[in-house]
């Protein structure tokens, strides 16, 4: 089965946040996270997306002034489950998922997969760790969403073999063994942020995860500064992941985003009405 991606949010912003010279109309951004079933694995999540649980229940004042700011207008029927459900799978089927970095609109219901084992960075998750909160909440993190038995889950992305990608990708991470998905350093976004490459479909994809938020910032070269340049982790590394996107493009490949609001070829369709 090709990966599907599913839009759990809806996120509104100022164009300009997001594209350089953009406008500053409001600009719709979505929040994806991805599925595929693996013949080994099962059902693989690709991050979980956004959920409810951001404000839910006894949530730290930092969490809910994040909420309160993004405001998300949550999609009910591209949750986990649901899509799962459609996929004829259930939640806990789910036993292997990837997580590309830690931001909040990424893990938010991680939670509901108390026994899926997690692929990410296991150096950037105790980092993380050992980060004040003040700092984890300028970067977007709140440990608060993160399972408390995680550290026991967590599989290192960065133990996984080095394989060659391929021009222009170089190298990636070998994340299942067989080569049909590798974790490709995106530098730039978030500590340790990796997008995933699917090298053997008969179009490969970049899924390039929050290298930007805009295709067509990285295909324009219209990658945002001050302010969208605060929250980056490395702003100067942004450009170079952006040339990449556009190198594997310019290859042949589809390359897709968490947020670009555009649809995209592995879209999940809608349930017809
Ligand atoms: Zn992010």
């Amino acid at each position: 089965m090709n990966p599907v991606f599913a839009n759990s949010a809806w996120i509104t912003v100022p164009e300009r946040l997001v594209l350089r010279r953009g406008r500053w109309a409001p600009c719709r951004l979505a929040v994806r996270y991805g599925i595929f079933v693996h013949p080994v694995e099962g059902p693989v999540l690709i991050d979980t997306g956004y959920g409810p649980e951001i404000s839910a229940g006894k949530r730290s004042l930092a969490l809910r002034g994040y909420a309160a700011v993004l405001r998300a207008e949550m999609v009910p029927d591209s949750a986990p489950e649901r899509v799962l459900h459609r996929l004829g799978f259930r939640t806990e089927d789910v036993r292997l998922i990837v997580l590309s970095h830690f931001h909040a609109d990424h893990v938010a219901t991680l939670c509901r997969f108390p026994k899926a084992r997690v692929l990410a960075r296991r150096d950037v998750f105790e980092r993380i760790r050992a980060c004040s909160p003040a700092r984890n909440l300028r970067h977007g993190i709140f440990t608060e969403l993160l399972p408390p038995d995680l550290a026991g889950r967590l599989i290192d992305v960065q133990a996984r073999p080095v394989v060659h990608a391929g021009p222009p990708l170089d190298e990636g991470r070998d994340l299942l063994g067989d080569g049909s998905l590798l974790a490709i350093d995106l530098p730039g976004h978030a500590d340790g942020h990796f997008g995933l490459c699917f090298p053997k479909l008969p179009t490969p994809l970049l899924y390039a995860v929050d290298a930007q938020w805009l295709l067509r910032a990285a295909f324009e070269q219209r990658v945002p500064g001050f302010p969208a340049s605060l929250v980056a982790e490395k702003p100067g590394q942004l450009a170079h992941s952006a040339r990449l996107l556009t190198a594997f493009r310019d290859a042949g490949g589809h390359v897709m985003l968490c947020h670009d609001p555009d649809p995209a070829p592995f879209d999940l369709r809608e349930p017809s009405a």
